[in-house]
């Protein structure tokens, strides 16, 4: 079980609380069920500015950031990235400058959306012809958020994310649950959930929707062990991660007919999904719960839910290059 009784909280002792997060969420994020053996956690509610996953590893670099005396945040990503709109909007909240090496990617108009928003909220951007020459670009002295909020401080707001997974269970808002399934693009949310939850049944089962697929893993392990030195946990404690890579498709940001499918029973439901993580997530999901209806399933949602900007101007013709 997953309560005070049984879980060995001590062995958990975070060892990193020495600087505490900004506050920026609304907490805990509600858990509902979404269909039999399938429960989902509603991290796309964390903020009715802008939700999602990124919300939590903001919290705890924007804090660090703060304490290190840095005025500017310097951060890399994907053209329409969540990562990089996600930074810029609580960035720019707490009276940082937000710089962004923007890297192209697959052209949808949710990925438009996304940059149209960062620039209208002052991202300071750069364009990177590619991956390969995107890090070359970083420079300054300001503070450095990698690729998807991933360091091992992003990734804290993940473990106690896990910590407040064991309150709802403890109080009852869902049984303990067998398995997590969440999208894992650069890994920081997967690996904070499975060290946070080690020592507990829960497996925490990442949908990999980047790619190459042999890195992407390699950098989510790398993170857990990362994490657990951070966190001195216990070494009776193992984190549990699993990585399936049965959902990419043709590779990140491109549709699978199974995220399509996942889509529209999604809506059914009233959640929301997006083509580069979710809708393969909730896809896996479904899958996994249907494979073994004795267990508890919860998909943990990394969407903002939070409404787009309203009339935003059009995309600036200098920026077309980063939409394929
Ligand atoms: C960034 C993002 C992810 C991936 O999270 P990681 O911590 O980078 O693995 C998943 N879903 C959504 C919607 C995201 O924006």
């Amino acid at each position: 079980m997953l309560g005070a009784k049984t879980f060995p909280l001590h062995l958990l002792t975070p060892g990193f609380v020495s600087v505490s997060p900004l506050k920026i969420g609304t907490y805990p994020t509600p858990i509902e069920r979404v269909d039999g053996n399938l429960w989902i956690k509603r991290d796309d509610l964390v903020s009715p500015i802008y939700g999602g996953n990124k919300v939590r590893k903001l919290e705890r670099l924007l804090a660090d950031a703060e304490a290190q005396g840095k005025r500017r945040i310097v951060t890399i990503g994907a053209a329409g990235s969540h990562h990089v709109l996600a930074t810029t909007v609580f960035g720019t909240k707490a009276g940082f400058e937000v710089e962004a090496v923007l890297v192209p990617q697959q052209g949808t108009d949710h990925a438009r959306a996304n940059l149209r928003a960062a620039l209208a909220l002052g991202v300071k951007p750069i364009i990177a012809a590619s991956w390969d020459v995107a890090p070359a670009l970083l420079r300054g002295d300001g503070y450095r958020v990698p690729l998807g909020g991933s360091s091992v401080v992003g990734s804290l707001g993940y473990v106690d994310a896990a910590h407040e997974l064991r309150e709802q269970v403890r109080a009852g808002v869902m049984p303990e649950p067998d398995a997590i399934v969440v999208a894992l693009g650069s890994g920081g949310t997967a690996a904070g959930l499975a060290v946070g939850l080690a020592g507990l049944k829960t497996r925490v089962i990442g949908i990999a929707v980047s790619s190459p697929l042999r890195l992407v893993e390699a950098m989510a392990r790398r993170l857990v062990r990362k994490l657990v030195q951070e966190t001195k946990l216990s070494s009776e404690l193992v984190p549990n991660l699993e990585v399936d890579r049965r959902w990419l498709g043709r590779g990140y940001g491109y549709a699978t007919r199974e995220g399509d499918h996942a889509t529209a029973r999604a809506s059914r439901f009233g959640i929301p999904v997006d083509v580069t993580y979710t809708a393969k997530a909730f896809a896996a999901a479904q899958a996994i719960a249907a494979e073994a209806p004795e267990q508890t399933i919860l998909f943990w949602h990394t969407l903002s839910s939070a409404p787009v900007m309203p009339d935003l101007p059009p995309l600036p013709a200098e920026y077309e290059r980063l939409f394929k």
